[in-house]
């Protein structure tokens, strides 16, 4: 997910905010000054502060729940739809992402019992539907986690409802068709909402609709790249027919091996065959710039490219070479040798080889 950054870290798991989360607390801010000067923009601001608490509430109640089953969860981004915590997988059990998806919504439950407690007693108003930023503080947060609970309960990746609904199918289907049957529901939903929003029109709807239409593509593209690279190592997935280029070399002997072939990175190499980093066409051609064809391989290179041993599982491989942010990642054994290169482009031809087969 682009566009985000981090707020910070609670309990190991980053908190990032969406630059469209961003925009909606802006969007509402400037309401809240229309409606009330500078006092109103700070009460809508201390409203969507605690909004904000709500949302991360909620989220936490995922993510703990996650933990029970040893699930991590590397961190949460904050969408103008609510949180979304990224688990780092999904758990074997159908019942425990049941559990997971229902975590959230349970928090969220027990928030709007708390609110609505409070404000029998105190004799305040409970207009649940009623909600703007100018209601009464408790009145407004009460409204909005009761629209947070159906929102969250509807049927449709990335909400807490499509996961509901894929964790049922799962347990019928198995995960790739239940997976399938989920996301093409929740893109009929998100078109759905999607034309009415324009048809109202009710931008924040079509917004919402955008995220959850991509949503579905994303859940259920990596759960097939999962299904399909299932049981694979490294090793099977590894180019292994490649060229190494001397930490010496010279920019303009790079350049000669580049257009040599179709290889596009490179395994950098010190006079004893160690590996010290990567040097990628980007790396080239920045270098190329910015220090001339006499600029050397070491100069221009990426050290910081994370070997990956051979024995290593699809999977996890693949969350590396993400992690990493490079096109390729060198292979190296137990001894330090270098004995192959992992490639997007070179997975993504085995996956299409695999699926052809099956
Ligand atoms: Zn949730």
């Amino acid at each position: 997910m682009r566009w985000s950054w981090k707020i910070g870290t609670v309990a190991g798991t980053q908190i990032k905010v969406h630059v469209t989360f961003l925009l909606l607390v802006a969007w509402w801010a400037v309401m809240g000054y229309q409606e009330g000067g500078s006092s109103g923009a700070v009460s809508t601001a201390l409203a969507l502060l605690a909004l904000f608490g709500c949302v991360l509430l909620h989220e936490f109640g995922h993510i703990l729940m996650a933990r029970r089953f040893g699930v991590r969860t590397p961190d949460v981004i904050l969408l103008p739809i609510g949180g979304v915590a990224r688990l780092e997988r999904i758990p074997d059990e159908p019942k425990q992402e049941l559990l997971i998806a229902l975590a959230g919504p349970g928090v969220t439950l027990g928030i709007i019992v708390l609110l609505y407690a409070v404000l029998r007693v105190s004799g305040g108003p409970v207009h649940p539907f009623a909600v703007t930023p100018e209601s009464p503080f408790l009145a407004f947060l009460l409204s909005v986690n009761i629209y947070l609970l159906l929102f969250n309960l509807i049927p449709a990746f990335p909400m807490d409802g499509g996961r509901v609904l894929r964790a049922i199918l799962a347990s019928r289907l198995g995960l790739v068709r239940g997976t399938r049957i989920a996301a093409s529901l929740g893109q009929m939903l998100a078109i759905a909402g999607g034309l009415y929003g324009i048809s109202r029109p009710a931008p924040l709807l079509v917004l919402i609709a955008f995220f959850v239409f991509l949503g579905a593509n994303a859940e259920a593209a990596a759960v097939e790249t999962r299904a399909a690279g299932q049981g694979l190592r490294v090793h099977q997935m590894m180019v292994t027919d490649f060229r190494t280029i001397p930490i010496h070399a010279t920019l303009n002997e790079a350049v000669a091996l580049l257009l040599s072939g179709e290889q596009r990175e490179f395994p950098v190499v010190d006079n004893l065959g160690r590996t010290e980093g990567i040097l990628t066409r980007d790396n080239l051609i920045r270098g190329l710039s910015r220090l001339g064809p006499e600029g050397t391989v070491s100069e221009a290179m990426t050290t910081a490219a994370p070997a990956v041993p051979p024995t290593l599982g699809f999977q996890e491989a693949l969350d590396r070479l993400r992690a990493s942010g490079l096109p390729a990642l060198p292979v190296v054994d137990a001894r330090g040798t270098l004995v192959g290169l992992l490639t997007r482009d070179n997975i993504a031809d085995l996956l299409l080889v695999r699926g052809a087969r099956r």
